[in-house]
Parts: structure tokens; sequence; C-alpha cells
């Protein structure tokens, strides 16, 4: 039993290991690859459910590795976000998204994530004032949707951010809706733009409790005046039953994937790059 035990131990110290040197070898390769321009920003479209026009586009974050192929944002942007790089990051693919998006036509909004990281400091609204300076993007294209994470915050700093981000013209969504513990109270604590369901309900639809949570959230925008979207639906089952419910906007493999900024530009029709 003791050799077992030992051998158990052995075997999770090895465990831990294996992750710290992983999570080491990504913190050095981003950095690296960030520095040497080789991340991208792909593009994502949500669109209109009745008429299929493209509302707007969601900025997500792409890294190329050249052995381990397209490494998610799931794998590297905790990293980033606990060794500070996410500030670099985050703050280059705004930039990048702005310009990009000063030259959609004028309909289309563009969606950049923020990491609840990206609060801290106090410098973010005058970053966000400078993208949106430096690239003439209007203020009322920008959304930059959060998670409830950037709500946990107990002493108000990032509220009062959030408010003075809403200031500078830009619209605030709460993104991953639902699946924190008080996504519900948090609506009262923020003026919110729009509310995004989470991608785990839309994928459980057609089972009946993911059918009442959006069924739900469909309701509690409505009577608080506030836009709702889904993300993440690939079947026509499950466009039907967003459609149904009173969305009238959603993004998913349905319509699109992410696309880089030239694929994207090629769907609009957009001619010359930025
Ligand atoms: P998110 O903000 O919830 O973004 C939506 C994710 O769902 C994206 O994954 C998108 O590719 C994926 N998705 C959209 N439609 C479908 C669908 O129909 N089926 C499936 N299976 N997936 C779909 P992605 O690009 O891997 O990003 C994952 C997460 O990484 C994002 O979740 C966001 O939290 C984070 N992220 C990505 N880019 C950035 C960024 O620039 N900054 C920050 N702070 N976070 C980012
Ligand atoms: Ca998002
Ligand atoms: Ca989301
Ligand atoms: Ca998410």
């Amino acid at each position: 039993a003791k050799e077992g035990g030992r051998g158990i131990w052995r075997r999770f110290e090895q465990g831990m290991d294996d992750r710290l040197r992983e999570r080491h070898e990504i913190k050095m390769g981003l950095r690296r690859a960030f520095r040497a321009g080789e991340l991208e920003v792909h593009y994502q479209p949500l669109q209109d459910i009745g008429t299929g026009r493209v509302t707007s586009c969601e900025a997500l974050v792409r890294w190329p590795h050249p052995t381990r192929g397209m490494i998610p944002p799931s794998d590297f942007m905790p990293v980033a976000e606990e060794s500070g790089l996410i500030a670099r990051i985050g703050e280059w693919v705004l930039r990048t998204a702005c310009a990009e998006a000063a030259g959609w036509p004028d309909d289309i909004a563009l969606a950049v994530n923020l990491s609840v990281v990206q609060f801290r400091g106090g410098r973010l609204p005058a970053m966000v004032r400078a993208a949106l300076a430096d690239s003439g993007l209007d203020p009322g294209r920008l959304q930059l949707e959060i998670t409830e994470s950037v709500l946990l915050d107990a002493t108000g700093h990032n509220l009062e951010t959030l408010a003075a981000l809403r200031a500078l013209g830009v619209k605030i969504v709460m993104d991953d809706f639902g699946t924190g513990y008080s996504s519900l109270s948090y609506l009262r604590s923020f003026p919110f733009d729009k509310i995004k369901v989470d991608r785990s309900f839309i994928q459980d639809l057609p089972r009946e409790e993911a059918l009442a949570i959006i069924r739900a959230v469909a309701i509690i925008g409505r009577s608080l005046s506030i836009p709702t979207t889904v993300e993440g639906v690939e079947t026509e089952e499950q466009l039907r039953m967003v459609e149904q419910e009173g969305f009238t906007e959603a993004q998913g493999f349905i319509f699109s994937r992410p696309m880089t900024a030239q694929a994207l530009r090629d769907a609009l029709g957009v001619k010359a790059g930025v």
C-alpha cells in the first residue's frame, strides 16, 4: 500500500511537472510569437436571423503555431492573463480590430472581448479612447464584451471603469450570460447594452432545460429593454428554436466560422485593405 501511495504521489508530481512545463512553454512561446507579430485577429459575424444581414463581427485572437497548429485562445489566454502579457495583447487586438472595422460598411459594428485583467490599473478607458481616435472608428460601432468576472470586484473600481468606457460612447455587452453564479443580479448593477447568452445553452438545445433558460433570458431582455443575442448556433433546429423565442440576431457556425480579416473583407465586398 505504501509503495502504491508513493507511486501515485510520484505520478501526481510528474503530472504537475508536465503541466508547469507546458504552461512555461506556452508563456515563452506566446511572448515570442507576439513580439514577432505572429498573432492574428480573426472575425466572426453576427447576423440578423430574418434577413441574414451582418450586424456585427466579433474579433477573436488566433495563434498559428509553426508546429502545434492553431493554438486555441482557451489554451493561451489564461497564460496571457497570469503573466501580464494580456495588457499588450489586448491593446493590440483592440487597435488591430478597430483599424480593420473602420474599413467595413458603417452599419456593421465591431465586438471586442475584454479580460478582467485589463481592468486593473485604470488605463483602460484612455487606451480605448486612443484606439478609437487613431482608427477613426465611430465609438457607437464598438461593443466591448465582458464576463461576470469583471463585476465580481467588490471595490467598485471595475464598475467605475465600465461607466467611463460607456461615457466614451461604446456599448457594453454581457458575454457568456447564464454561466456565472449571479448573472441575474449583475443586470441590476450596470446598464448593459446587450446580453449574449452563453454557447453552452444553445449547444444543449433542444433539451427542455436549455430551452427554458434561453426563453427566460429573452423575457428578461424584453422586460428590461436590453437587446439579447446568442452564440454557438450550429444547427437548423437550434436556429429555429432561438428565433421562436424571439431572438433576432445570432452567431454560430451555421452562418459562419471565424475568418481572417481578408476573408471577411471579401465576404463583405470591401475593396481596399487597411
Ligand atoms: P467567447 O468570447 O465566448 O467567444 C465565442 C467562442 O465561441 C469563440 O471561440 C468562437 O469561435 C466560438 N464559436 C462561435 N460559434 C460557434 C459554434 O457555432 N460552435 C462552436 N463550437 N464554437 C463557436 P474562440 O475563438 O476559441 O475563443 C474562445 C474564448 O477565448 C472566447 O470566448 C473569449 O473568452 C476568449 N478570447 C478570444 N479572443 C479574445 C480576445 O481577443 N481577448 C480576450 N480577452 N479574450 C478572447
Ligand atoms: Ca465574446
Ligand atoms: Ca461568449
Ligand atoms: Ca466564452
